[in-house]
């Protein structure tokens, strides 16, 4: 961490999305602000956030497979072993990983993000990824913006509601990364389960946080001009798993891997 030892000011009189996703995952980091809305929330909605989990999984080990060594995370959350720095540096231990969120419940959380492998580097910078450009400047002082970098948005751009704005954020980061980098993205959908998605956005909404789900169209719209790798924009639960896993469980998650041209 760059920054001098900040104390992370924790507002527990309304809840934030990193502790009330902590909590759908049976974590212990989140108050009972945060306990209330995940209590309202329909059963979905925690398979939802498993499965989505279970993405980063194996989409961060597909990268690091394919040779990824360069990793930009936004939107990291509370830790959850394994975090994605544990993923790739099993696969590549030389791998450095960038993670940064706006909650400071996960900065008071950071140093489990920052026991790299001794022959890797991990950061973490609290900053906002509707300031995409101070985030740049921070990576660029880490990670070599000359060889390719995994940028990962995953279940993060559903927080940024809007039709022109995220759109906006996403083509910023990505136009400074070179050719061969890739795009990771997971994001809620409003169109696979329409009132399930509605259900959530009402019970986010009582405790202040504004969703913007969107529809495989509004999702894949983040993915235009890169080059989707297979099996493309799919759920959550049927992106790449391999040619004998069971057929894939339902859900409500998008998610794609796609590398820019
Ligand atoms: N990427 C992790 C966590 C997803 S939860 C995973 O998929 O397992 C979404 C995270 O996005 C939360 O930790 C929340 O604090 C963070 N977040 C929400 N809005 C943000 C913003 N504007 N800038 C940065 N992070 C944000």
């Amino acid at each position: 961490m760059t920054a001098a030892k900040p104390t992370p000011r924790i507002d527990t009189s309304k809840p934030h999305p990193a502790r009330v996703y902590d909590y759908l995952l049976g974590g212990k980091d989140n108050y009972p602000v945060d306990e209330e809305v995940g209590e309202q929330l329909p059963p979905e909605a925690r398979d939802a956030a498993r499965q989505n989990r279970e993405f980063m999984h194996r989409a961060v080990a597909w990268l690091a497979g394919s040779g990824l060594d360069q990793f930009l995370d936004i939107g990291t959350g509370i830790p959850t072993a394994p975090n994605l720095h544990q993923i790739v540096q099993k696969v590549r231990p030389t791998s450095r990983v960038v993670y940064t969120d706006n909650d400071p419940i996960v900065l008071r959380h950071a140093e489990a993000l920052l026991v790299s492998h001794p022959e890797g580097m991990t950061d973490y910078v609290q900053a906002d990824v509707r300031a995409p450009g101070e985030i740049l400047d921070h990576a660029r002082k880490l990670l070599d913006f000359d060889r390719p970098i995994a940028l990962s948005l995953i279940a993060l751009m559903h927080f940024i509601p809007g039709e022109q704005e995220p759109y906006d954020i996403v083509a910023t980061l990505l136009e400074a990364l070179p050719s061969g980098s890739y795009l990771v993205l997971s994001h809620a959908s409003s169109d696979i389960y329409p009132e399930l998605a509605e259900q959530v956005t009402a019970e986010y909404a009582k405790g202040g946080i504004e969703l913007g789900f969107r529809t495989r169209d509004g999702v894949g719209r983040f993915f235009a001009g890169l080059d989707l790798v297979e099996p493309g924009l799919v759920t959550a639960t049927e992106w790449y798993r391999g040619t004998d896993a069971p057929p894939a469980e339902a859900g409500g998650i998008y998610a794609g891997v796609a590398r820019l041209p």
